[in-house]
């Protein structure tokens, strides 16, 4: 929270890190309480084994004077990393304390005598081992009051810009680690970066140190007055910069230089300001030194805090070990490559092939691929091995329809194979069936020549003749057209077919072999309809072969009753043909292998006729068994469903 310069003693009093005040009669009590507050606030705890260290002689004592306050921008940055390191590297124990000069704050600071006397009191007799100034005001006060208060002590005067060393005062004792600010270049680079810039609203305090910036900055900036307009804020009140830098016309830039106090006397603690100010502002914010780099500024070239910590450490470990301070002497550290806020690019859209080559990008968000690389990896997996199951099993899905396809066409031509042989066992049939009705064509015809012979020929009788060869062609043609279609050679062929009638065409086809070896073919069909889907002219093939089977089972048997029945039932949703004969059955040992491929009991047997069956039937989606009658002979059930 921000303090009115007017609240200065309360300030004082209550942060115990602030210790000057006027010279009237409350500067003792005042300087009191100050040392009391120190001593709570300020003084690290001395350690038991840090005292006891101490008189042994190896403890180094090193003093820190900050310039505006230990959380300020930036130098409590350079503070906070010299104190890190020195404690990293020194080979002796440290007591190092620390204390803020807070008069650098105010436009009309107080005395500073009770700051002064508090320290004198509190190093009387035992003086640190070295002083380390971060800042221009602390080096100043250092400067001014180390005859005073730290004679012979070892100065460093650290993180102080150049123009503002007081070389008057320096002595051998004392080792400069200061900055050199480039303004100039750091503006060039703006202009670089958004070449459209028409204007800088440059940010700086009212405090005197800043009244001193403000001057340098306008007097570094004369070249560019023809390029850019700039804008200065150092009179208005910090409120006003925000109202301002939220409504800043286009083209503009804002450069963001100091604030420890404003136009209207607020004092801004810590690095709130400019947190605030990146929070509101239309524009994007530079800055010329690291500490105000890495959550509010865009970048550019840049003091870095390193450059400083490690020559100021480098020399406070040289004096303590017994080197002499005069001879340590640095060149003032100057602008280090410049560095970029990826987020702040990407805010304002400014393209990284803008940047100067050597720029560094820092705070880069990794992007979603590198964020869940893992994760998109597995899942990337999991796709990959799920396309590679996917077509494997489309794959595998294809290969096994070509395969069914292709067994489908095996079984065509193995069928039609084995219609051809069952067929050639029935070539004493059909001749016999084809003979008779041709033998009564010619008798019929030549009959009927000789009735047309006579003079007056009886012509009723005649057309009666005719008509009986018309019958008789009728009879074998349809002994030819059974046969045809037996034989013809179609792919398998899947229709709604009424089953008793398929039946009753296969018998037709061996009714006459069967007449010819003396064996009753019985068929029975069931009185209602047997609607299934099937290929009729395989289904027929199958009643074939069951029916042959069975009338060699009959013959061989040469037994007293010779029958072999065709019966079709209902069954549920199920139709069932029952081909039962009266011959020797079927060996119990052979019941489970009879509808093996090459499995016979014949001589003259192939063993494929029930294999073939079983097939078939099986791709009617069907079931065949095998089994032996209880009146003797062999049962053959054949079960195919019911079309809907
Ligand atoms: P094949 O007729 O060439 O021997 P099948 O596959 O048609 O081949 O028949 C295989 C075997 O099944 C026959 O050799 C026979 O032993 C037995 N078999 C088939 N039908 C009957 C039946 N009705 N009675 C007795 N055995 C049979």
């Amino acid at each position: 929270m921000p303090w009115k310069q007017s609240s200065k003693l309360r300030e004082w009093r209550s942060s115990g890190r602030m210790c000057t005040g006027s010279g009237r009669s409350w500067r003792a009590a005042a300087a009191l309480l100050c040392l009391g507050l120190f001593v709570a606030v300020c003084l690290p705890p001395v350690r038991a084994d840090a005292v006891e260290r101490s008189r042994r002689g190896d403890l180094k004592r090193v003093l820190i004077l900050h310039s505006f306050g230990r959380e300020f921008r930036p130098w409590s940055e350079y503070a906070r990393d010299i104190k890190t390191e020195l404690e990293r590297q020194s080979p002796w124990p440290l007591d190092i304390q620390e204390h803020a000069l807070l008069t650098a704050r105010f436009n009309n600071p107080g005395p500073e005598t009770p700051f002064v006397e508090y320290l004198h009191s509190l190093y009387q007799g035992a003086l640190p081992d070295i002083v380390l100034s971060i800042g221009a005001p602390a080096a100043r006060f250092a400067q001014k009051y180390r005859a005073q208060l730290f004679p012979g002590t070892p100065l460093i005067l650290a993180a102080v810009e150049h123009r503002l060393v007081n070389r008057a005062d320096i002595g051998d004792n004392d080792v400069i680690v200061a900055i050199r600010n480039d303004f100039l270049i750091a503006f060039e680079h703006i202009l670089q970066l958004l070449p459209d810039t028409k204007s800088v609203a440059v940010v700086i305090g009212a405090s005197p140190l800043e009244k001193f910036w403000l001057e340098e900055v306008k007097r570094e900036l004369k070249p560019l007055d023809a390029r850019v307009e700039l804008v200065w804020y150092s009179d208005l009140s910090f409120e006003d910069i925000l109202k301002r830098a939220a409504k800043l016309p286009a083209h503009t830039a804002i450069f963001w230089g100091l604030m420890s106090i404003d136009a209207a006397g607020i004092v801004h603690e810590s690095d709130i300001a400019l947190r605030s100010l990146h929070a509101v502002a239309n524009a994007p914010i530079f800055s010329y030194a690291e500490p105000f780099f890495g959550d509010s500024t865009v970048g550019g070239p840049m003091q870095l805090i390193t450059e400083t910590s490690s020559r100021t450490v480098s020399a406070a470990i040289g004096i303590l070990g017994g080197a002499t301070p005069g001879s340590i002497n640095y060149e003032p550290i100057g602008f280090a490559a410049p560095r970029y806020d990826w987020r702040e690019l990407q805010r304002w859209g400014i393209s990284e092939s803008r940047l100067p080559p050597g720029s560094a990008i820092l705070f880069r968000e990794p992007n979603i691929w590198q964020r869940y690389r893992w994760q998109m990896l597995m899942i990337a997996a999991v796709f990959l091995v799920q396309a590679g199951l996917i077509s494997g099993l489309l794959h595998e899905r294809r290969r096994r329809r070509f395969v069914e396809v292709e067994s489908r066409q095996r079984l065509a031509e193995l069928a039609h194979a084995n219609r051809y042989s069952a067929v050639g066992e029935l070539t004493t049939s059909i001749a016999h069936e084809l003979n008779q009705p041709l033998g009564s064509i010619l008798t019929n015809a030549e009959t009927a020549e000789l009735m047309l012979r006579a003079n007056s020929p009886d012509i009723s009788e005649v057309r009666q003749i005719l008509a009986d060869i018309r019958r008789d062609d009728q009879r074998a043609s349809e002994v030819i057209r059974r046969l045809r279609s037996v034989l013809k050679k179609t792919p398998f062929e899947v229709k709604e077919i009424e089953l008793n009638d398929t039946v009753r065409e296969a018998i037709g086809l061996v009714k006459a072999v069967a007449d010819g070896r003396r064996i009753a073919l019985i068929y029975t069909p069931v009185l209602v309809d047997l609607d299934v889907k099937g290929d009729p002219v395989q289904l027929q093939q199958v009643i074939l072969n069951l029916i042959m089977n069975a009338m060699d089972a009959v013959s061989d048997a040469n037994a007293d009753k010779r029958e072999v029945s065709v019966s079709t039932v209902r069954a549920g949703n199920h139709a069932e043909i029952r081909i039962t004969d009266t011959g020797p059955g079927i060996a119990a040992t052979d019941l489970a292998k009879v509808f093996d491929p090459f499995f016979t009991t014949k001589p003259q047997g192939m063993g494929m006729g029930l294999a073939i069956v079983k097939t078939i039937i099986e791709a009617h989606q069907g079931d065949i068994a095998a089994a032996n009658h209880a009146a003797g002979g062999a049962l053959f059930t054949i079960r195919l469903p019911i079309a809907r």
